[in-house]
């Protein structure tokens, strides 16, 4: 079982069988807390000197089966999963820095993290500098002696541009910095950042990787690559004031970071993932392999169809002959590009606005990655906060249409076009 291949992996890891009854489905363990043995288990679980289960806040078998499973699709050495992407993310960057600390992002992100990372850290002094991730190495000249994270998507949301990971990752080696990696709109079945060297990669599990609609979460996983003793990170070689003086690097080396996030950041934070939603997501990752590919040729076929509209003024995808990064496509996403589609119309805004108000299939909300197909504007929705400036910065022009391509017929999905078309 331990040389699976990876859509193998996707429906066994972490499920032993013969510990939960036989049961073939993984359970769903719907519980608070853990009996203790007596008091002196209790204190062992309580001092890590005995692996055990505390409190679902902490850890929980069924979220434990969808960690392993992650972790091992990913090539991590552990993962941890949370309430959603965001409670990801954010308890990602306060269990990473400090007040004075510093992270260098690409300017390309889903507008929440450009919103965390522009906004809300800023007023616990963490700044962040965003860069053009097109040349890797402006990334290299906002690095500063504060700078203790970079952090990218692989593929932006929305602006469907793929970041050359292993020259960003050079330039995080050289300066002792990890690279953090959201793989949310490629998802593991297409990309695997690790080995193109990312330190640490994110998903929100409400995407492609849950992948009906229903569920909300998010997960770490760390491939254990770093370092984290080269004194740019005390609070890893220090005693830890938040737990009982345990010094993270010695106790437990290349787990180092993720140790500290589960039992700092999920202690603190608290965005636990519920494990009936766990149950939900290991429902949609053990079928991710096939629903991924089937999103990809239909979003390719649309695509490609689109272009050949004359109401259309551009399409963006990663698998189409007229994507920018063609070569970083063929590198990075060689069996599929995944199911998001960007369009703009001659029309501009208002014809934007109004296709969006006419597609029957295709479902007006804010969301990606569903077995059905979904659209948005979201210069008038999700990016409304923005600036025009930062509008353009992170991708989203005023004319941009977002499809999340779904498991249709692709002739329905076709037809539903064409007569949102014929409404403008
Ligand atoms: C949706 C999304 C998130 C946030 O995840 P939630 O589960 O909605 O909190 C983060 N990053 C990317 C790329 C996303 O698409």
């Amino acid at each position: 079982m331990q040389n699976l291949k990876n859509n193998s992996k996707a429906l066994h890891t972490g499920h032993i069988t013969t510990l939960t009854e036989g049961t073939r489905a993984v359970p769903i363990y719907q519980t608070t807390s853990y009996i203790f043995n007596n008091t002196d288990h209790a204190a062992d679980v309580f001092a890590l000197k005995e692996d055990g289960y505390i409190y679902t806040r902490l850890n929980n078998p069924t979220n434990s089966i969808l960690e392993n499973r992650l972790s091992s699709i990913e090539g991590g050495i552990g993962a941890v999963v949370f309430a959603s992407g965001t409670a990801t993310i954010s308890t990602t960057f306060l269990t990473l820095l400090k007040a004075g600390d510093h992270i260098v992002a690409s300017n390309s992100l889903y507008g929440g993290t450009y919103n965390i990372l522009n906004v809300t850290l800023p007023r616990f002094n963490i700044a962040t500098s965003f860069v053009d991730p097109a040349d890797p190495s402006n990334f290299e000249y906002a690095i500063n002696d504060n700078t203790k994270a970079i952090f990218i998507e692989a593929l932006g949301n929305p602006k469907l541009d793929i970041i050359d990971i292993e020259k960003v990752s050079c330039v995080a080696k050289r300066n002792n910095i990890p690279l953090i990696v959201d793989n949310t709109v490629p998802s593991p079945a297409l990309l695997n950042p690790i080995k193109f060297g990312a330190d640490i990669v994110i998903h929100s599990l409400t995407k492609f990787i849950g992948g009906h609609g229903n569920s909300l979460g998010g997960v770490v996983i760390d491939a254990g690559s770093f370092d984290w003793t080269s004194g740019r990170f005390p609070e890893f070689t220090e005693p830890s004031e938040g737990y009982q003086g345990i010094v993270y690097d010695e106790l437990f080396g290349k787990a180092a970071f993720i140790a500290k996030l589960r039992i700092e950041g999920l202690r603190d934070y608290g965005g636990a993932l519920s494990p009936t939603n766990a149950f939900h997501i290991i429902q949609g990752l053990e079928t991710l392999y096939v629903r991924i590919k089937r999103h990809s040729e239909n979003a390719l076929e649309i695509a490609r169809w689109l272009e050949s509209k004359n109401e259309v003024a551009w399409v963006v995808y990663p698998g189409l002959d007229s994507y920018k990064h063609k070569n970083l496509a063929r590198k990075y996403l060689p069996s599929g590009q995944s199911g998001i589609v960007t369009f703009g119309l001659t029309g501009g805004f208002d014809a934007a606005k109004k296709f969006t108000d006419s597609t029957k299939i295709f479902s007006l909300l804010a969301n990606i990655g569903d077995t059905k197909s979904l659209i948005i504007h979201p210069a008038s929705t999700t990016h409304q906060q923005l600036t025009e400036e930062q509008q353009v910065s992170t991708g989203v022009t005023r004319d941009l249409i977002r499809l999340s391509i779904g498991l249709e017929d692709v002739t329905d999905l076709k037809n539903d076009i064409n007569q949102a078309l014929s409404n403008l």
